[in-house]
């Protein structure tokens, strides 16, 4: 297949170009670096079914040729980014999006858009099933992109039911690996470069809300396997093991052999109390689950931000 993918110098969209093309398919790769890295794709450059072309999927653009899937990642992630940039988040989960599905209708190509577990806000439901309509309060500092995100799947069914398009919603859970940045904010670059300077980790809150943490591998083949399934409403992609921030300040620190101590700040407004997906339908429908230990992902990723500091 030759495949649009924006988002494709962040990180999930890196590490999926390269499962698209180890499979044998053309990508077509699109970013506007607000929140990606060029190095994260510097590897790709030269691969002869890889092109890369800068571009802001809010703006008008075209694709030039045959194109047989479509697949949005594009938009700030991470709260850190997201709250920086809250404009930009609504504008590509919107806009963006809106673009990225007439790309799709104009090339009779395939859509795939990944969405996050967000849309459930501070879940009252636990652990999260897609069934599940969220707690969202639209109006806080993280509305920019739960709200965007939501709006973005509400967009892909209706150009599913309008326009008969063939689309999949991905609801991605906390992920993690290499090539996440190292000031991004989330938890597990900021306890890893923490711990690697030999400086205090930084729990929010008491660190008794749980998030469940996917390596990235998994992610992708969760991704990969969805974007050739023909359901149309979101399936939840994560892994299921969940632990307090607190417990896994500890693995980091068993991890990275680090002294580090552990400092509270105050929790972020609408920090969601719990999350853990419910994946018996990825399960069922994709034969997915995750492989990857804690104890293995995480290995890889230090390596990785070892690296990263070695080189600065
Ligand atoms: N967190 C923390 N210390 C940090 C960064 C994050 O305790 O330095 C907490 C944060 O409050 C949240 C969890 O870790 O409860 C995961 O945060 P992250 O920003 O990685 O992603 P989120 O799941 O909130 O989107």
């Amino acid at each position: 297949m030759r495949i649009v993918v924006s988002g494709a110098a962040g990180f999930i969209g890196s590490h999926f170009c390269d499962r698209l093309l180890a499979e044998g398919h053309t990508v077509v790769a699109l970013d506007n670096f607000l929140t990606g890295t060029p190095g994260n794709v510097a590897h790709l450059h030269g691969h002869p079914r890889f092109r890369f072309l800068t571009q802001d999927i809010t703006q008008p653009f075209t694709v030039p040729g045959a194109v047989n899937a479509v697949v949005n990642l594009a938009s700030p992630a991470s709260p850190k980014d997201y709250l920086d940039h809250p404009i930009e988040t609504l504008d590509v989960g919107s806009l963006g999006t809106r673009r990225m599905l007439e790309l799709a209708r104009e090339k009779d190509a395939r859509f795939l858009l990944t969405s996050t577990s967000e849309c459930y806000g501070d879940p009252l439901v636990h652990p999260q099933v897609e069934t599940y309509w969220g707690n969202v309060n639209p109006v806080g500092p993280r509305s920019c992109y739960d709200e965007s995100k939501r709006f973005a799947e509400a967009l892909t069914m209706a150009y599913h039911r309008k326009h008969g398009l063939a689309t999949n919603i991905a609801r991605i859970f906390n992920t993690y690996g290499p090539r996440m940045k190292l000031d991004d904010g989330r938890v597990v670059p900021a306890f890893l470069d923490q711990t690697l300077r030999g400086e205090p980790m930084t729990v929010f809150g008491d660190g008794s809300q749980t998030r469940s943490f996917c390596y990235v591998s998994d992610l992708v083949d969760g991704l990969y396997r969805l974007m050739l399934s023909s359901e149309r409403y979101p399936v939840n992609l994560g892994n299921p093991r969940e632990m307090t921030i607190l417990e896994f300040s500890r693995h980091i620190r068993a991890m990275t052999g680090s002294q580090s101590e552990i400092v509270f700040q105050p929790l972020p407004e609408d920090d969601p109390r719990q999350r853990q997906p419910d994946i018996s339908k990825a399960r069922a429908l994709l034969g997915w689950e995750p492989k990857v230990t804690l104890e293995d992902g995480l290995r890889e990723t230090v390596a990785f931000f070892r690296g990263l500091h070695a080189s600065a």
